[in-house]
C-alpha cells in the first residue's frame, strides 16, 4: 500500500456567526479543560481505590495516578499523552440556536483545542493511512446527535477516546435464549481476555438493545455515566453490581499489576429490543476516563456539572 507520507489534509477554518465563534471558543477551552483534568466522579474514586490497596508496589502505582493528576492541573498539560479520538454525544432542542453550525462548531473546537493545548494528535485517514496532524479527520471527531424536542437547550458530553481503552469493545447479538447469563459471559470474556490492555481501573460499560449498533451506543453512553449512579431498572441494577464484583475478582489492579479490584465501577444502560434478538456490547474507560459534560441555554450561559466549581 501506497502510505503516501507527504499527503496533508485539507481543512479550511469555517466562518462561523458571532454566536457560533462564541460557541467554538468555550468548546475550546472546555476540550482543553477536559484533556487535564478528570471528572470529580473520577477523581474520587480514584482516591477511594488509592485506600482499598494495600501492597506497596500497587500503593506506588495509585500514588503515581495522584501525582499525575496533581501535576496535570497545575500544569495544564493532558492527563495522559493519548488524546484519544475525540467524540461528542449531543442532545439539543430543535430551537437550539446553532444547530445548523454545530458540526462547524465542534469540528472546529477540537482543530483549536489541539493547538491550545497543546495534545498529542491522532486522527488516522483510513487506507491513505497518514496523520492529519490535526486531531480532525474524515468523520473525526464523531458527532452523535439527538434532537429531543422543542426547546433551545443543548448538553453534550465530550469524550477522549483512549486507543488502549477503546480496544476491548465488542457488541454482538446473542441469541435470546442465552439470556442475561449470556451477557455475563460475553462481558466476562472480553474482561479476561482484553481488560489488561485498557489501563486499569477501568469503567466498563455495559449496552442492552437489539442489534449491534444500538447495543454499542449505549455501551457508550454507559461510560458517559456517572461512576456513583445506578440503573433505574432494579435487574439492571443488580446486573451491575455482579458484574463488578466478576471483574474486580479478576484483580487486574493499578495498570494490570495485579491487585484488589479492576474497576471503577460497572454502568449498564438498556433499551427495548426485538424479543428474538439480545444485543451486548461492551466498551472500557481507563483510570484517566476524561470525559464531560456541558450544558448550555441558548444564550450560551453554561453549566459544568461534572467539574464543580470549574470556570473556563
Ligand atoms: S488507555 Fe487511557 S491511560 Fe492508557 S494510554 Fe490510553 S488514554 Fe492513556
Amino acid at each position: 500500500m501506497d502510505t503516501a507520507k507527504t499527503q496533508t489534509y485539507d481543512y479550511t477554518e469555517p466562518v462561523l456567526s458571532a454566536k457560533g465563534q462564541r460557541m467554538r471558543d468555550i468548546l475550546t477551552d472546555y476540550v482543553v479543560m477536559v484533556s487535564h483534568r478528570l471528572p470529580d466522579d473520577i477523581t474520587a474514586k480514584l482516591q477511594e481505590l488509592q485506600k482499598v490497596e494495600v501492597d506497596p508496589v500497587q500503593k506506588l502505582f495509585y500514588d503515581t495516578m495522584m501525582e499525575n493528576q496533581m501535576l496535570a492541573n497545575k500544569l495544564k498539560r493532558p492527563s495522559c499523552q493519548d488524546t484519544g479520538a475525540l467524540q461528542f454525544f449531543v442532545k439539543c432542542g430543535a430551537k437550539f440556536p446553532l444547530l445548523g453550525e454545530l458540526n462547524d462548531i465542534l469540528k472546529d473546537a477540537v482543530y483549536r483545542a489541539t493547538k491550545k493545548a497543546p495534545l498529542r494528535t491522532n486522527a488516522l485517514q483510513s487506507f491513505d493511512e497518514f496523520n492529519t496532524g490535526l486531531n480532525i479527520g474524515d468523520g473525526i471527531p464523531s458527532v452523535f446527535l439527538q434532537v429531543d424536542g422543542n426547546g433551545s437547550d443543548i448538553q453534550m458530553y465530550v469524550y477522549m477516546a483512549g486507543g488502549g481503552c477503546t480496544l476491548p469493545g465488542e457488541a454482538q447479538v446473542l441469541m435470546p435464549g442465552e439470556g442475561y447469563e449470556g451477557v455475563v459471559r460475553f462481558v466476562m470474556d472480553r474482561m479476561t481476555s482484553y481488560g489488561v490492555n485498557a489501563c486499569p481501573p477501568l469503567l466498563v460499560g455495559v449496552g442492552i438493545g437489539t442489534s449491534v449498533e444500538t447495543a454499542a451506543f449505549n455501551s457508550k453512553m454507559a461510560l458517559m455515566r456517572r461512576v456513583d449512579s445506578q440503573n433505574s431498572n432494579a435487574n439492571a441494577a443488580k446486573l451491575e453490581h455482579l458484574l463488578e464484583d466478576g471483574i474486580n475478582n479478576i484483580g487486574l489492579g493499578p495498570q494490570g499489576i495485579g491487585g484488589k479490584k479492576s474497576v471503577y465501577g460497572v454502568n449498564v444502560v438498556n433499551t427495548a429490543r426485538h424479543p428474538s434478538d439480545l444485543g451486548v456490547a461492551v466498551s472500557t474507560g481507563c483510570w484517566s476516563h476524561r470525559r464531560g459534560l456541558i450544558k448550555f441555554d441558548e444564550d450560551l450561559n453554561y453549566e459544568l456539572p461534572y467539574n464543580k466549581g470549574v470556570e473556563l
